[in-house]
């Protein structure tokens, strides 16, 4: 690709605006700008991965940040990933691209002072980015039996099911979408976004992390940072110069290195949210093969409104025998039936869980405390227990559920009910969450929130944020085509104010 470079040299340059970070938000807005007029340069921590690996372990300790390990403390511990590559977090996962809900945006309206946040006026940036990424249903043809068993599952039951839209094209349905898309078929930011900027003379330097911005008398000047190799390790010390400079580093390290940069009053790190998320492993008597079709195939949104979402799902063998408290004999009872077994998750919108992104005093190392609140608690046990009337309604003999102290197979039909009753305390579930949102919040209050609604750092000239970082809650969908939207609609004003 002309002009990416891996750079292994000392960095010293200027330019209109710099983008900190590649990913959905980074890299639409670098789209959005390529044909401004403006020199845009992007800097992106990670490495352009281009030969993906079929190893779970090596895939998340290669190109995910903190090798993978990265982790949330409070009333839970739950592993959170995020990607670090060309593309962000569009390389590694599922794609599904969803609008957020009117109840969403309406929520940001009231509570923040987001007036012009409603579904008339962002249609046409979701337009856009949906036309440019190709965002449409996964084909029949990929979906293969373990999202047609999701899918009938809702049907008997009653209960909407809908085809995830996802931005692909010639998806083969190989499940593997958390491994990076080896057919090349997913549209991630790295494939579709910046090659296109490149291609119009954008700069994309990769191997640069940035720790801190340079702001002198409240304005935003530029960035320090380091260029790193492919192990994050320090080798030369860069400075980049800019007359705006744009954070879309995510929702944990945006607000980290504002942090670092002292910006630590106006909310700086608060109101960090995730979606946390749980899966069950349903065992059907006849074969299923899950390692066939498209990652996430079908979703319901039945019980969107209660904060509830049910997917399906595929996870490979070492996710399972990372979050399975089974014993070695039942694991390898579980692998015997690998071909007869499903997996579909479920997660919840969260809006009675918060945390709070910190970095420790002198360190780059950060410290992410998250409670999941009582109500959310609850919404997860009965995400769960939903999940277990589709195994049942799908046929499925028993379920694996890894919650702490309830039985570790269940029989299907059992298992909705054992679910429900069950007293949980929220470290007893197996949590995860992907979804990061928030930590430096938009709002028109500038003792509330971090920015405006377009990302605009209140009390600081020329500095913008453009990521999921700037959510004040959950969108009540999967967060990545949000991000995009935003990342459109700030590109549209962003070069009058250059
Ligand atoms: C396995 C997985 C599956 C998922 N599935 C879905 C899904 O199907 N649908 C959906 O909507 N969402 C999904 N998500 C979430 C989605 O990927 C994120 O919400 C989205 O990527 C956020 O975009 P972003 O631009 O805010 O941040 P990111 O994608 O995190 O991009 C930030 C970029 O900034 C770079 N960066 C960070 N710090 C620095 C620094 N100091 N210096 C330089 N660069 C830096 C990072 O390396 C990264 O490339 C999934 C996430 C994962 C991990």
């Amino acid at each position: 690709m002309k002009g990416l470079a891996d750079y292994t040299g000392p960095v010293l340059e200027s330019c209109d605006v710099l983008i900190v970070g590649s990913g959905p938000g980074g890299g639409t807005l670098a789209w959005k700008l390529a044909q401004s007029g403006l020199s845009v340069t992007v800097v992106e921590a990670g490495s352009w991965v281009k030969t993906f690996e079929k190893d779970f372990g090596k895939t998340i300790a290669s190109h995910f940040w903190d090798g993978g390990m990265r982790a949330v403390r409070g009333n839970v511990t739950f592993p959170t990933l995020q990607a670090r590559a060309l593309g962000g977090g569009s390389v590694f996962n599922s794609a599904i691209c969803m609008r957020p809900t009117a109840s969403a945006l309406a929520r940001w309206r009231a509570d923040h002072g987001l007036a012009d946040y409603t579904e008339e006026a962002l249609a046409p940036h979701f337009d856009a980015v949906e036309a440019f990424f190709d965002i449409h249903p996964v084909a029949d043809e990929v979906m293969g039996r373990r999202n047609e068993l999701f899918r009938d599952a809702c049907n008997t039951l009653g209960w909407s099911v809908e085809k995830v839209r996802r931005n692909e094209r010639g998806c083969v349905g190989s499940a593997e979408c958390i491994l990076g898309c080896r057919n090349e078929a997913k549209l991630s930011l790295d494939r579709r976004g910046i090659k296109e900027f490149v291609e119009a003379g954008g700069r994309v330097l990769t191997h640069l992390q940035v720790d801190q911005l340079l702001i002198e008398k409240g304005v935003a000047k530029g960035i320090v940072g380091h260029v790193v190799d492919g192990r994050a390790t320090p080798l030369h010390h860069a400075r980049i110069h800019a007359k705006v400079v744009v954070v879309a580093a995510g929702a944990i390290n945006t607000p980290a290195i504002l942090r670092r940069s002292g910006l630590r009053d106006r909310s700086v790190g608060d109101n960090l949210r995730f979606h946390p998320s749980g899966y069950l492993v349903g065992i059907f008597d006849d074969r299923v093969y899950p390692w066939t079709g498209a990652t996430q195939g079908y979703h319901s949104t039945q019980f969107l409104n209660q904060g509830i979402k049910l997917e399906s799902l595929w996870a490979t063998a070492p996710v399972f025998a990372q979050r399975f408290p089974l014993g070695v004999r039942q694991f390898k009872r579980l692998l015997k039936r690998y071909d007869r077994a499903a997996v579909w998750d479920t997660w919840v919108s969260a809006e009675d869980s918060v945390g709070r992104v910190g970095v420790i005093p002198g360190t780059n190392k950060l410290d992410i405390q998250y409670d999941v609140g009582r109500g959310d608690l609850r919404r997860l046990q009965e995400g769960n227990a939903l999940l277990a009337e589709l195994f049942a309604a799908a046929g499925a003999r028993e379920v694996l559920t890894g919650i702490k102290g309830l039985p570790e197979v269940m029989d299907a039909a059992e298992a909705p009910r054992i679910l429900r009753e069950a007293k949980l305390l929220p470290s007893d579930l197996p949590c995860g969450s992907n979804h990061v949102m928030g930590g430096a919040v938009m709002g028109a209050d500038p003792t509330k929130s971090v920015c405006d609604g377009w990302g605009a750092v209140h009390g600081t000239a020329n500095l913008y944020l453009c990521d999921t970082s700037i959510f004040p809650t959950s969108p009540g969908v999967n967060p990545m085509l949000t991000a995009m939207a935003l990342a459109h609609r700030l590109g549209e004003v962003l070069p009058g104010r250059v």
